[in-house]
């Protein structure tokens, strides 16, 4: 039985027009035409002024940290229910993060924990030069109340939206709420570059300053002049190549992926103790992945068994990610909860389960995973 996979790369086939197109043009690097091109065709999907892009999602993060000024000794917060990138950029920075737990409606960051959090900042003098919002598996967070709460205390945000490119709130792209907005085109993400990210703003001279130091930050000299540090950050231009031929498709992989969901969510919606992550009114997740709970004293079965089971069977199946606050590397971290004694995000992290989701599954491969699911389940 072939391996089902979590989320492979699925090509559109027109990518190697892109990338024969700079070779015909000689133009393999630096940057050129892809480069333009892809940059163009972000901001034109996400309706937004300016997009830069960069060799991974985690550049653009750092990036966006050293746009807001972020140095040593100085606070960042960040969802603590996310993937390690969100926060390493924090450590290059020497900054120290502060983790904020999620909430039940959309798992992502907790509008009443960063209140809590911020209010505790700003008594202690040291409110934080960031806030980092992660959109997970696709859903955005409570952007609205979360931006408000941030602007009330004049602190930007940097919407990590790796995970939720295509995905909406309230008419709006995901990615295009704060001061910074960051997409990854990771091997695994809904479109790929094989390796890749972006960094969206509205404010156009900011992208220019990223472009600036993603290029080692060359002053304007013949002579190869510098004032600061930078970075070798930059995307290549047979690498965007690839973007462009993926943006063609962006939307129709968000609808087969949320076929997807759809139907692991016809198939366990009603059994006890099996809960999907919502998708809060008002907004549309690109569904990136399909992920759920399972409460082991309801349904009888733990994710635990299921991800064995199903790996036994050549499928890739995972736990959600687990929480920046109970991660070695950040041991001793301040942590918010979003309530005291209740911390959502340990909850999702011991019950949550990402099942495999790849635009490029078959409704063949998709019965493969769900018999096997329904094998463990206990019969009524
Ligand atoms: C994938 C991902 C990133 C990092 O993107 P890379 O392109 O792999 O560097 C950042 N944040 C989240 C939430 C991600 O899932």
């Amino acid at each position: 039985m072939k391996r089902i996979y979590l989320s492979s790369p699925h090509m559109s086939g027109n990518e190697q027009k892109y990338i024969q197109e700079a070779f015909d043009l000689n133009w393999i690097a630096p940057l050129g035409n892809n480069v333009n091109g892809l940059e163009k065709d972000l901001a034109e999907y996400n309706s937004i002024e300016d997009a830069a892009v960069v060799n991974s999602g985690t550049a653009a993060i750092h990036l966006a940290l050293r746009l807001l000024n972020v140095r040593e000794k100085d606070t960042v917060f960040c969802s603590s229910l996310t993937f390690v990138a969100s926060a390493n950029p924090i450590l290059y920075q020497g900054a120290n993060p502060v983790f904020i737990d999620s909430e039940l409606d959309t798992w992502n960051m907790s509008p009443q924990a960063l209140k809590t959090a911020l209010t505790e900042a700003e008594e202690e003098g040291n409110l934080p030069k960031a806030v980092i919002i992660v959109n997970l598996y696709g859903q955005s967070a409570k952007i609205d109340e979360l931006v408000s709460i941030c602007n009330s205390y004049d602190v930007p945000v940097i919407e990590d939206a790796a995970e939720s490119l295509g995905s909406s709130y309230k008419g709006k792209k995901s990615g295009t709420f704060g001061r910074f907005g960051v997409f990854s085109f990771n091997g695994n993400k809904i479109i790929t570059t094989s390796g890749g990210g972006a960094l969206v703003s509205n404010d156009e001279e900011a992208l220019k300053d990223a472009r600036f130091l993603a290029t080692q930050a060359r002053d304007q000299a013949v002579h190869y002049q510098h004032s600061e540090s930078g970075y070798n950050y930059r995307m290549s231009n047979i690498v965007a190549g690839i973007g462009r031929g993926q943006m063609e498709v962006l939307d129709e992989r968000v609808s087969q992926r949320r076929s997807i969901f759809a139907r692991y969510y016809e198939a366990f919606n009603d059994v006890p103790g099996m809960n999907f992550q919502p998708e809060l009114e008002g907004s549309i997740s690109n569904r990136w992945l399909t992920a759920l709970t399972i409460d082991p004293q309801i349904t009888g079965v733990s994710r635990h068994q299921i991800v064995e089971k199903l790996n036994e069977n050549n499928i890739e199946a995972r736990p959600v990610w687990k929480p920046m606050h109970l991660q070695p590397l950040f041991e001793g971290v301040k942590y918010y909860s979003h309530e005291e004694e209740n911390s959502v995000s340990d909850y999702l992290f011991e019950y949550g389960l990402c099942l495999p989701s790849g635009s490029n599954m078959s409704v063949e491969d998709q019965e493969r995973v769900i018999e096997h699911i329904k094998m463990l389940l206990p019969r009524s």
